[in-house]
């Protein structure tokens, strides 16, 4: 005897023609009948992908198969400047970050976390014309920085411009280094987290798509500094108040972004693209800026005095993860 139910029928489901498709098929990973006859189950989308290029019916699915093709240049752009791809986490930060996703992530040392920022923004600079602003804790690590992204130019024979500030260049090094940067004739800005907070209104200003913020917490204690990276972010609800006059929420948002698509649309969404770190040494996360993090996992209830800041930054709606 069976006792097998009937496979339910969802409308406007199938995640590559927007048509039925069975709970069946949707719980394999698959789309519909119509896009792919086989009933073969799938793990990884780009497999899928895969699959509907060989049949010829890649449809709303191609934007992955544009992510899985960035995503194999980025990985190359590893092997040239490091000599293997990217590894355990970072493969998913890749992802993400070509995906335009803003996200947080408060980790242990030793995952990789710079020398992915570091990657990214040269990759960007090199093979997308992508602007970059780096901010690392002290200038010391500054001029690591510099030093490791020069060492990466040189090994993918890359070429791009790369400016920085710290407190330690003098007075018309400064001069030219803002300029730069006011400018826009940069392609990677490096500085510190001093910098970028008591210059929120000029990093405003200017124009780059990627942000990679190293090592907040170890800098960032004060409410008022997170408030200035979650702003500079775009991982803060305050941004979109500022320049539009009303909340905007995260969905809100996309399908404006959706309806103005378009060269300008498209600025708008990779414009907000910023990733913020934190290491996590003793194994919890601490301070404002950790609360911030896991306002956007939702992951612990904030204590009083942070909770405007949280509930700013939860305006944004999806936009941002923690892993603690
Ligand atoms: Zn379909």
């Amino acid at each position: 005897m069976t006792t097998e139910l009937p496979p339910s029928v969802y409308l406007s489901s199938c995640p590559n023609c927007g048509g039925e498709i069975s709970s069946f098929r949707l719980a394999k990973g698959s789309v519909c009948s119509n896009c792919l006859k086989s009933e073969r189950e799938f793990t990884s989308v780009f497999d899928l992908v895969s699959a509907l290029k060989a049949n010829g019916n890649l449809n709303r699915l191609k934007t992955f198969d544009e992510i899985g093709r960035r995503f194999q240049r980025v990985a190359e752009f590893f092997r040239n400047s490091l000599g293997f791809p990217p590894l355990g986490p970072q493969r998913s930060w890749v992802l993400r970050v070509l995906k335009g996703e803003s996200f947080a992530i408060v980790a242990p040392p030793g995952l990789g976390k710079t020398t992915f920022g570091l990657i990214m923004a040269a990759y960007f600079a090199s093979e997308e014309g992508v602007k970059s602003v780096i901010v690392f804790p002290t200038k010391t690590i500054v001029q690591q920085g510099v030093e490791r992204l020069q060492l990466i130019a040189e090994r993918t024979k890359a070429s791009f411009n790369l400016v920085h500030y710290h407190a330690g260049l003098s007075e018309s090094q400064k001069e030219e280094a803002l300029d730069a940067l006011k400018s826009g004739s940069f392609d990677v800005f490096l500085t510190t987290t001093r910098f970028m907070t008591t210059n929120v209104e000029l990093l405003r200003k200017v124009r780059y798509r990627f942000l990679f913020v190293d090592d907040v917490d170890a800098a960032l204690k004060a409410s008022k500094s997170a408030r200035a990276i979650l702003e500079i972010s775009g991982l803060h609800g305050g941004r979109h108040k500022g320049r539009q006059g009303t909340a905007e929420t995260g969905e809100n948002r996309r399908d404006r972004l959706r309806q103005d698509r378009g060269a300008e649309g498209e600025e708008a969404e990779r414009q907000d693209r910023g990733v913020l770190f934190g290491n996590d040494n003793q194994g919890e996360p601490h301070g404002v800026v950790a609360h911030g993090f896991q306002a956007w996992g939702s992951r612990r209830l904030p204590e009083e005095r942070d909770r405007r800041l949280l509930e700013d930054a939860g305006e944004r709606g999806g936009g941002g993860r923690a892993f603690a």
